[in-house]
């Protein structure tokens, strides 16, 4: 069964329709990635599959039930987001930001429990922040504070993490170190990830499907060699690409010209 599934969405918020009659579906344990160019509407999407925003046409189910009939609080426990990197406004340590991840598990009382405290050291291990534990949040670098936010969404134990460009702050050994763990929760205990991403080789990589958006229209959604390909990536970002094999996993690689690339450039 789906464990996602939009049902003709269309979403706008006051103009001109963002999403336009949109379907597809995620299988349990699936790594889908979404690219597309800037105001494709991909956060808006996960916006919706998420529950945040509701579309004024169609609609998306989880696990097979509509999410209009779905509390917050119990699409909490089954979906955790990790956002763009957002300033916060509160000074809450690491470990406090982190433990937010346990709230929709509390009991009535509200009380983190020994389990609570050991799901959120695990954590902060996975995600190398246990350093910085006692720390400010507002002390930290964009970069560590993606992680405390990448942190708190593993704490939360979902069946579906979305992402939104949660790496595009980290350098490229905390990036490929996320998207392995990821990988890895993704692979062991069948975690859905729907990832956003501008980075179209990271998707490539860690991809099974790949979803391209183009003005609230999917332009194409299928294996990263079926989508990932010079004359779709020319149609929806008007760009000129070298698409090649990666020598080491045979995925497609995208390489980036300029309109003075040539060899031996500098
Ligand atoms: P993407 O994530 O692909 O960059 P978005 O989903 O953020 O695209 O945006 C899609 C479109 O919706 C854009 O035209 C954007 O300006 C518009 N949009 C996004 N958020 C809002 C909002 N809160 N209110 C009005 N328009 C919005």
């Amino acid at each position: 069964m789906a464990i996602v599934k939009a049902e003709s969405i269309r979403f706008r918020y006051d103009g001109d329709w963002v999403l336009k009659n949109l379907s597809f579906e995620t299988r349990e344990g699936e790594f889908l990635g979404i690219i597309g160019p800037n105001g494709s509407g991909k956060t808006t999407l996960l916006k919706i599959i998420d529950g945040m925003s509701m579309p004024q046409r169609g609609f998306t189910s989880i696990n097979g039930i509509n999410i209009r009939k779905i509390k917050r609080y119990d699409i909490a426990k089954i979906i955790a987001v990790v956002p763009q990197d957002s300033p916060m406004i509160f000074s809450f340590t690491v470990q406090e930001v982190v433990l937010m991840g346990r709230a929709p598990h509390l009991g009535r009382l509200r009380f983190e429990g020994k389990t609570d405290f050991e799901i959120v050291h695990k954590a902060m291990e996975m995600t190398d922040i246990l350093p910085f534990a006692a720390r400010s949040i507002n002390e930290l670098s964009g970069g560590e504070r993606q992680r405390v936010l990448i942190a708190r969404a593993l704490a939360q134990q979902p069946q579906i993490i979305l992402l939104d460009e949660s790496t595009a702050f980290l350098d490229i050994k905390h990036q490929i170190a996320f998207f392995d763990l990821i990988k890895n929760l993704n692979k062991e205990k069948e975690l859905t990830v729907i990832a956003v991403t501008h980075d179209i080789n990271l998707a490539s990589l860690f991809c099974d499907r790949v979803m391209l958006l183009n003005e609230g229209i999917i332009h194409c959604i299928g294996t990263p060699g079926e989508v990932i390909t010079k004359t779709n990536i020319k149609e929806v970002y008007e760009t000129d690409v070298l698409v090649d094999e990666n020598p080491v996993t045979g995925q497609p690689r995208v390489t980036l010209l300029s309109s003075t690339s040539t060899k031996g450039n500098k």
